[in-house]
């Protein structure tokens, strides 16, 4: 390979032999017949053809810059026009009468007949071997096309004789793993009898290539969490104290009792807050199930030993409800939360930023400003993160290295399936509040379509004439032509128009963060009776008055996304009502998720059937989810393996292992070498 090659691959990271290797195909394309010129079907389609070239010049075209390379090809049956656009030097490249293999897209020309356009050319059989077969396709590497790499790593294939497996054979035979060279071999020059089920393996990435090297990936995931586990487990916390006196203090904070679930989860929190070591917990439970009060016994029970306790949330309007909630909760403390995001005023911010270094502020609550520079305390030992999806790792561990080893408690709403849950807060002790408090109401959800949006409306201004509150959302602010759905700036009019009298509201992402703020207010006094909004409302928003939530274009929404609309309602004592209003071109497939989310209420059972509708190809979800990217694992495609090299991990750590596994691993993978400098 020249230098020019060389750099350019190295730009994309692709450095050793190794590198190349792990760049793998997309899928194949099927070259192992060739069709003959007379047996082409009339509607075309991609096709492997052999015979003469002939009759090949260039001209410019009449389009300016455009250059195009004509000729025919001949076989024994008949000809077949042929066109390159774009590629001039072919026109000095092929020789009169030269025998070749095409393999492109068979069409129709404009003149009528076939004719087939940029098709690959190669030499006939038998003089090259990676012609005829299953021919791998790779996605380029920076410059370097893809149909350019194939012959690079062809060549690189020689290498897999010298590759030593990085895992020992019993972990191999253990996780019935293929070797590593013989699975990147088979991936990357799969045999010429390959069965369409090996070709459709590799495009749902479960070839035996994708399956060894997402284990390997998972597994030096895996031990990176135990690893992780462990030490903190060995380093020391702030042990609390919570005796009688404390108990009671917390009781009489609440004018509730707690639910069983919620009394349960606060256990396991006091149990890790007393331990020696730091805790690190999720708590994950549905919409309303009463996290943010468990979060606050617990800063409760930190801030009487001594400590102070952080609050980050994802956006300034849920860290300044958070910040409403607290002071009300600590209404009789001698201190008070106060608020710490981007919008402060300068005093405001020195301030807070005072009390937090010399400790005279024991609680704070705010937005990802907390983990800037400039901001440390005296003695942080809680850390809470709501909505934990919002925020990297990275985040949070930049506000737990602002203590001594706090205490981190992250709570979620967002109701992922196990295997992801694992895999996403791997290193967190994982606690469920599956219980609603008391006196909640069931959200009726009703679908309805277009025409019947007057009367949704009118149904609307009836609940707010009695002393209900309504939010209507849009899945966009502006019209996107790329995107057909309802659009909140274009439509809000006509919701006025449909409530004279009724205090409208707009609050979308784009408003400057003070005006959110206000407008979100004004909605929770009573002042603005509707809100029309998109999804900046989708978390952590808690009006007890509000008992409608209508969804316009509800068919664009991912079930859990409506499921955390959804739960903006009902949270007071107004029987409660959603509404979901489907475009004229919703699919029967839309309208099929739509009825198994009306029909259900559980967060959970939403987010299952969610990805069982989706199926494991689909993706986005999960990037919603997920802040992790795996390089060869797909947490859906491969959940099995999650599950697996969790256990395998431990059994490791236990046996005393790690080190040897982790020294293998860490030859090709980034995971494991991250791993292993820090
Ligand atoms: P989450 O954070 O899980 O969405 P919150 O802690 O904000 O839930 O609680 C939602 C609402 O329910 C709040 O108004 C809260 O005061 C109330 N609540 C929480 N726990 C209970 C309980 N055990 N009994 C009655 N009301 C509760
Ligand atoms: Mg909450």
């Amino acid at each position: 390979m020249g230098p020019v090659r060389k750099a350019q691959l190295a730009a994309v990271g692709v450095t050793t032999v190794g590198d190349l290797l792990l760049h793998l195909p997309t899928g194949y394309q099927d070259r192992r017949r060739v069709t003959a010129v007379e047996d082409l079907p009339p509607e075309g389609g991609t096709f492997l053809l052999e015979g003469h070239l002939v009759g090949v010049r260039g001209r410019r075209a009449r389009r300016r810059g455009l250059h195009i390379v004509e000729g025919s090809l001949e076989d024994a049956t008949g000809s077949l026009s042929v066109v390159w656009f774009n590629q001039r030097w072919f026109a000095h490249q092929l020789d009169e009468n030269l025998r070749v293999l095409l393999y492109g897209q068979v069409g129709t020309s404009r003149r009528g007949g076939l004719q087939i356009v940029n098709p690959e050319v190669m030499q006939p059989r038998g003089e090259n071997e990676h012609v005829g077969g299953l021919v791998p396709l790779y996605s380029a590497l920076g410059p370097i096309s893809g149909r350019a790499i194939r012959p690079i790593i062809h060549s690189a294939l020689s290498s897999l004789e010298v590759l030593e497996d990085p895992l020992p054979e019993y972990l191999r035979t253990e996780g019935g793993l293929l070797g590593l060279a013989e699975a990147l071999r088979v991936v990357h020059e799969p045999p010429a009898n390959s069965s369409s089920k090996a070709v459709s393996e590799v495009e749902q990435k479960r070839s035996p290539a994708h399956l060894r090297l997402a284990f390997d990936e998972l597994l030096a995931f895996s031990c990176g969490l135990v690893l992780r586990r462990e030490r903190l487990q060995k380093s020391r916390g702030v042990a609390c104290r919570v005796d009688d006196g404390l108990r009671r203090r917390a009781a009489d904070m609440l004018d509730f009792s707690l639910t069983g679930a919620q009394r349960r989860v606060l256990k396991d929190i006091v149990e890790d807050l007393s331990a020696g070591s730091p805790m690190a917990r999720l708590v994950q439970g549905d919409v309303g199930s009463g996290k943010t009060v468990v979060a606050a016994l617990a800063m409760l029970i930190a801030i009487e030993n001594g400590v102070q306790a952080a609050l980050m949330a994802p956006t300034e309007l849920l860290a300044a409800q958070h910040l409403t909630t607290l002071t009300e909760l600590f209404s009789t403390a001698l201190w008070k939360p106060r608020l710490l995001t981007g919008t402060l005023t300068a005093a405001e911010k020195k301030d807070v930023l005072s009390g937090l270094a010399t400790g005279r502020l024991p609680l704070v609550v705010g937005t990802h400003a907390l983990v800037q520079d400039g901001v440390d305390f005296a003695n942080l030992g809680l850390v809470v993160i709501d909505e934990q999806h919002r925020f990297g790792t990275a985040q949070r561990q930049r506000l737990v290295s602002k203590g001594r080893q706090p205490h981190v408690l992250v709570m979620t709403a967002t109701p992922i399936p196990r295997s992801l849950a694992l895999t996403m807060y791997g290193d967190l002790d994982l606690s469920v509040i599956d219980e609603l408090p008391p006196g909640r109401r069931p959200v009726r959800t009703e679908i309805r379509d277009g025409s019947s949006r007057t009367r949704v409306y009118e149904f609307v201004r009836q609940e707010v004439a009695q002393g209900g509150r309504a939010f209507v959302v849009f899945p966009l602010i502006e019209v996107n032509d790329a995107f057909d759905a309802r659009a909140l700036e274009s439509h809000v009019d006509e919701l006025k128009r449909a409530l004279p009298g009724v205090g409208v509201g707009v609050l979308h992402g784009r408003l400057e963060s003070g005006l959110q703020e206000e407008v979100y207010r004004r909605f929770r006094s009573g002042e603005l009776q509707v809100l029309a909004a998109t999804t900046v409302i989708e978390v952590g928003i808690d009006v007890p008055e509000a008992s409608v939530m209508v969804i316009e274009s509800a068919e664009r929404f991912g079930l859990s996304q409506l499921h955390q609309l959804r739960g903006r309602v009902g949270r007071g004592d107004r029987p409660s009502w959603c509404v979901l209003v489907v475009g004229e071109d919703a699919g029967e497939m839309s309208l099929q998720r739509l009825e198994v989310f009306a029909k259900t209420a559980d967060g959970f059972a939403i987010a299952e059937a969610d990805l069982a509708m989706r199926g494991p190809g689909e993706l986005t979800g999960l990037r919603q989810w997920g802040h992790l990217h795996f390089r060869f694992a797909d947490l859906l495609a491969h959940h099995d393996i999650v599950e697996q090299t969790r256990k395998m991990a431990r059994d490791i750590s236990a046996g005393g292992c790690m080190e040897d596994v982790m020294r293998g691993l860490s030859r090709y993978h980034p995971f494991a070498r991250d791993l292993m400098v820090t």
